[in-house]
């Protein structure tokens, strides 16, 4: 479980969070919904350490992790797949997935089996089995961020925070990833989910936070901010 209480972050000394607080309960999927620049993913970062908050904690599993490196806090149990296309171009497919399991093994978390994990990773994600030997420098950008998605899963988390994982991709993988996030709920994995396509995040998430100019404006069941007719005007194109 995630919890973060009046957290502030930003960049030098702009403030582009200003006091956020929100919980990830174990085995939810919880999403983050707002416009563009509202700081959703500086949200992300500040809670996986790529920057430090300025004020406020975040609680991974009771324990404070706030203001710890970002190495520190995956060895914890949270995963970050970032916005974007992060994965390591030189190795193949299968040893950027073998990476990701390095933070459980070098910490204090249960090691488990990463060859099983690998196999079953694969089978979640078939189209990175069909490329487990390609270089992932020549995925396509979907493939990328698949790839992405599959390592944060390689790390066994006990939560993994999703920022964008759809961003720029064909609408028959931006399917596909959906359907793995519901499989990855089924299995009840923690997630904190970023998405553009606010609906669809809605339909897979238990619960949603409304973020605007760095502050929650709005919060419950995501079943009942569908129906909120601010919400469906400002985020769903008043269509859903
Ligand atoms: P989007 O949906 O467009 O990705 P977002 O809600 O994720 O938006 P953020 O990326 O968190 O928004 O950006 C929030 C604010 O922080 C924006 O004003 C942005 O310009 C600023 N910002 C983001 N990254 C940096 C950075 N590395 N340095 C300085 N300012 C930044």
């Amino acid at each position: 479980m995630l919890k973060v209480e009046g957290l502030y972050a930003g960049y030098g000394s702009t403030d582009v969070l200003h006091g956020i607080s929100l919980t990830v309960p174990k085995g939810k999927v919880v999403s983050l919904i707002g416009s563009n620049g509202a700081g959703k993913t500086t949200t992300m970062r500040a809670l996986s350490g790529m920057i430090k908050p300025k004020r406020g904690g975040v609680l991974l599993n009771g324990k404070s992790i706030t203001g710890l490196d970002s190495h520190r806090i995956a060895r914890l149990g949270l995963a970050h797949s970032p916005e974007g296309r992060r994965v390591f171009p030189t190795l193949s497919v299968q040893d950027n997935l073998l990476l990701g399991a390095f933070p459980r093994l070098s910490g204090n978390r249960p090691k488990g089996n990463v060859r099983e994990d690998l196999e079953s990773a694969m089978e979640l994600f078939p189209r990175l089995k069909e490329r487990r030997r390609q270089l992932a420098g020549t995925l396509s950008g979907g493939e990328q961020q698949m790839l992405a998605m599959a390592r944060a899963v390689m790390m066994r988390p006990d939560v993994i925070l999703l920022d964008e994982p759809s961003m720029g991709l064909a609408p028959i993988l931006v399917d596909e990833v959906f359907k793995i996030v519901r499989k990855l709920k089924a299995q009840e994995v923690t997630m904190l989910l970023v998405e553009q396509f606010a609906a669809a995040a809605l339909d897979v998430s238990d619960y949603a936070y409304v973020l605007e100019s760095g502050r929650i404006a709005l919060e419950g069941p995501a079943e009942k901010l569908k129906g909120d007719s601010a919400v469906r005007a400002a985020y769903l194109g008043g269509a859903h």
